[in-house]
């Protein structure tokens, strides 16, 4: 089959990083007999230099006419950039925003998985992270106290603020209708993430969520308060499989879930909309500090092209064998820099592409 991705490598490592993507989905073209095409976007602080602004309209057009987006990541050194002269509006990080908002990208999902390789790294307690743990988090994206009315003014003489954390039903519908789907692809549990001993929102986040559930019945939903959740991601992470929250605690918790893995480079991400449109790209951003030097972790990159063909693309298989191209990469000892370990063999940024692609064509895994 033929597929169109648009393409945003963006500033910094943006580049090396997707580059080394489309060379593993190549490799996953050439062995299923799919075609990836692939249309540069220009977005972030590339797109300041050529036109003055960090997100065009020729941009977003060519990213609709996508099936997907891959990207890499977007902004320079905030304290030594010159787009950080610019004001809030003109900043790379601005177009990120304007795309999430014209795509309408309403479903962020991030996975939070450990590689058994990678123990070492996991700042959790031994035998936690001898355990493993493997969940994503869904976070709704566009609504609650980050999109609610907000305003600062004198009230009976105190200067007071106000955020409005602001829900409809239809808005926690269509995301816990993506957790629901995600978790018949995975093991079948939704663990919805609120504070519905205190809070409104949280009350009709768990009464829309549990009428989404009744038409999945074969999957099981449970409820847990975020403070508790906050406690459990650290104490047993094993316990999660999708993690659905609303968009504040979802912002926070998603931190902690990365924090726990050990390497940014290594952590994929996921922003969906109503269709089977998404827009992948790294957890991590552009690390300028290391920007151009062929050392970077392409990774997080490679997995997030593996969501795509899940979760865009319905390929389901493909998506499957590149992750276990990682493991097997990872299983041989090969790392790039930021995760290399005594015994290990260090590759650059091309070579870690290179030996992902080959795994995939090898067909082995
Ligand atoms: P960062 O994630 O870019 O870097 C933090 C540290 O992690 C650095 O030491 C960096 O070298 C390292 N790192 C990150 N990704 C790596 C990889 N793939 N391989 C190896 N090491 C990696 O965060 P920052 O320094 O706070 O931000 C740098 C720029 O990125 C800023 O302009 C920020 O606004 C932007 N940013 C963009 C996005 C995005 O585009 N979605 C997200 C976060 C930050």
């Amino acid at each position: 089959m033929d597929f169109k991705i648009g393409c945003i490598p963006g500033d910094g490592i943006g580049p090396e990083i997707v580059r080394e993507a489309r060379k593993v989905l190549d490799a996953v073209g050439e062995r299923f007999s799919h075609r990836f095409v692939y249309t540069e976007i220009d977005m972030g602080g590339c797109s300041i230099d050529k036109y003055g602004i960090p997100l065009t309209d020729e941009a977003i057009k060519k990213s609709l006419e996508s099936d997907a987006v891959l990207m890499g990541s977007v902004g320079g050194n905030t304290a030594t950039s010159p787009w950080y002269k610019l004001p809030p509006e003109k900043r790379p990080e601005a177009g990120l925003l304007g795309i999430r908002k014209a795509l309408k990208l309403f479903a962020n999902l991030r996975p939070s998985f450990l590689f058994p390789e990678l123990k070492a790294a996991c700042p959790l307690r031994e035998q936690v992270a001898e355990a493993g743990f493997d969940f994503i988090m869904v976070r709704e994206l566009t609504g609650g106290l980050y999109f609610g009315e907000r305003y600062t003014k004198v009230i009976d003489g105190k200067e007071t603020a106000v955020d409005t954390l602001i829900y409809n039903e239809d808005e926690i519908r269509r995301v816990s209708k993506k957790a629901f789907e995600i978790a018949e692809k995975r093991r079948k549990k939704v663990t919805l993430v609120d504070k519905a001993n205190v809070l409104d929102s949280s009350r009709l986040w768990r009464k829309i969520t549990a009428q989404t559930a009744a038409e999945y019945p074969d999957i099981e939903l449970d409820y847990m308060l975020v403070d508790n959740a906050a406690m459990q991601i650290v104490k047993d992470p094993a316990q999660f499989d999708v993690v659905l929250t609303e968009n504040m605690f979802g912002d926070i918790l998603s931190d902690e879930a990365a924090q726990i893995t050990g390497s940014i480079g290594m952590l994929p991400s996921a922003s969906l909309n109503e269709t089977k449109f998404g827009l992948y790209e790294p957890s991590g951003g552009s690390a300028p500090d290391i920007a151009g030097l062929n050392i970077a972790n392409p990774i997080a990159t490679v997995l997030s092209a593996a969501m795509m063909l899940k979760y865009s693309f319905d390929l389901s298989e493909e998506s499957a064998a590149v992750e276990e191209a990682v493991k097997a990469v990872m299983a041989e000892g090969i790392r790039t820099g930021d995760i290399m370990s005594e015994g290990c063999r260090k590759v650059s940024t091309s070579e870690m592409g290179d030996y992902i692609a080959g795994k995939v064509k090898e067909g082995k895994c």
